[in-house]
């Protein structure tokens, strides 16, 4: 697996396979070809599809200015990623160069024709449970796994992305308003924060903050505000609000928040090595189901679970994810995406909660099985639930 940096990743939403990842495609061609006058992007599959309502086309033009560029949307020709890009580049009115990009999933890229990078892949243990067996014969725990494989300047990265998370809850809960696009949809994080209290009722409380939370990041995403990809920008607020509401408890230190990240990063990176973190491969379970996965390990984590628990969490809560389908209406990543991301930290909560009433009482699905099992499970998912906006919510609202 490659470093947690290559999964928590700070960038404007709002998707990391749809823009994100064209960003850094548009940025590598250019890097590769500076003598590029005029430059052809075609886009196919659910970059095709969903492209507008994600604005690729526009951050692709944006990146590319100010060369001269062209976007072509091909959703029908048949190509081997759901998010494939071509680009062409001219000089004169001649062919140069070009470039066949798969955007994969959290903003990673694979170029065709590149060799893989192999030797980035820093950690060796590519199943939990390997590594919790490596743990248990060390004497060490995940946040210490974590620090052992990434340099020395990974805490500085780690601050780095929690203050992001912070922030972009600040920013949301303090920004009324519609957000961008024909949907034409209120922002409501401010508006739920502040609903008056229930009956001084403590943990209603608690649970409607992390409700505004998770609303607060994914309209900043939405609205193509600065987040932090958890596993991606479409899922980016249901970690955020489970760390600021552990933060609100204020029963742990700052380095104990910042370990039980590291414990969510790695059960991410997990899941995108042994199954998927992309929305157009294999639905929202990957990309929402694995945030609540992830979330829940965090709070295990921060309880001092056992490695057991940790898994257990991080499995119930990708377990009921299974089969999520992803339909974002007219391809904005707003319904369900926004309200998805507040019901799975409620439901990370609960999986956390779960893990410990069950206390590994006769568990019989590892997590790393559930991991197996949804990439399969997105596999056989029809197309049209793919991030295409052709199935579910978005064929039918009108
Ligand atoms: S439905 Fe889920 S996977 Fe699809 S765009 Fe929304 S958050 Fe991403």
């Amino acid at each position: 697996m490659y470093s947690l940096r290559e999964l928590f990743k700070i960038g404007n939403g709002p998707s990391s396979s749809h823009t994100m990842g064209p960003k850094e495609a548009a940025l590598e061609f250019l890097r590769r070809n500076p003598d590029c006058d005029f430059i052809e992007v075609y886009l196919y599959g659910s970059l095709a599809l969903t492209g507008k309502g994600h604005l690729t086309d526009y951050i692709i033009e944006r990146t590319i200015l100010p060369t001269r560029c062209q976007i072509i949307m091909d959703p029908i020709k048949d190509v081997p990623h759901p998010n494939t890009l071509d680009f062409i580049g001219y000089k004169n009115h001649e062919k140069i160069a070009e470039m066949r990009v798969y955007s994969i999933g959290g903003g990673a890229i694979k170029i065709e024709g590149d060799v893989e990078r192999i030797k980035d892949e820093i950690y060796q243990l590519n199943k939990f449970s390997d590594i919790s067996s490596y743990c248990k014969k060390n004497n060490i725990n995940i946040p210490s796994y974590v620090d052992s494989i990434e340099n020395e300047d990974f805490n500085n990265y780690m601050e780095q992305i929690y203050n992001v998370m912070m922030e972009s809850i600040e920013r949301g809960l303090n920004t009324p308003g519609i957000l961008p696009g024909r949907l034409m949809v209120k922002r409501k994080a401010n508006y739920l924060y502040n609903q008056p209290e229930i009956d001084n009722d403590n943990s209603e409380k608690l649970r409607r903050n992390i409700i505004s939370y998770a609303y607060a990041v994914s309209e900043e995403n939405a609205s193509g505000g600065l987040i932090v990809t958890a596993p991606t920008c479409g899922a980016a607020g249901v970690l955020p609000a489970i760390v600021k509401y552990s933060v609100d408890l204020n029963k742990y230190t700052h380095k104990e928040i910042i370990d039980a990240l590291k414990v969510a990063g790695l059960i991410g990176n997990l899941v995108k090595k042994n199954g998927s973190i992309s929305g157009a491969e294999a639905g929202c379970q990957a990309e929402v189901g694995t945030a609540c996965s992830m979330a829940a390990a965090y709070l295990c984590q921060l309880e001092g679970a056992s490695f057991e628990r940790i898994s257990s969490a991080a499995e119930i809560a990708l377990e009921h994810h299974l089969g999520l389908t992803c339909d974002p209406i007219e391809g904005y990543v707003q319904i369900p995406c926004i309200e998805r991301n507040a019901v799975a930290a409620l439901r990370a909560l609960d999986a956390a909660k779960l893990s410990g009433y069950l206390n590994n009482a006769d568990s019989k699905i590892s997590f790393d099985l559930v991991v197996e099992t949804m990439l399969d499970t997105g596999r056989d998912l029809n197309y049209e639930y793919r991030e295409t906006s052709k199935g579910g919510l978005a064929k039918k609202y009108k």
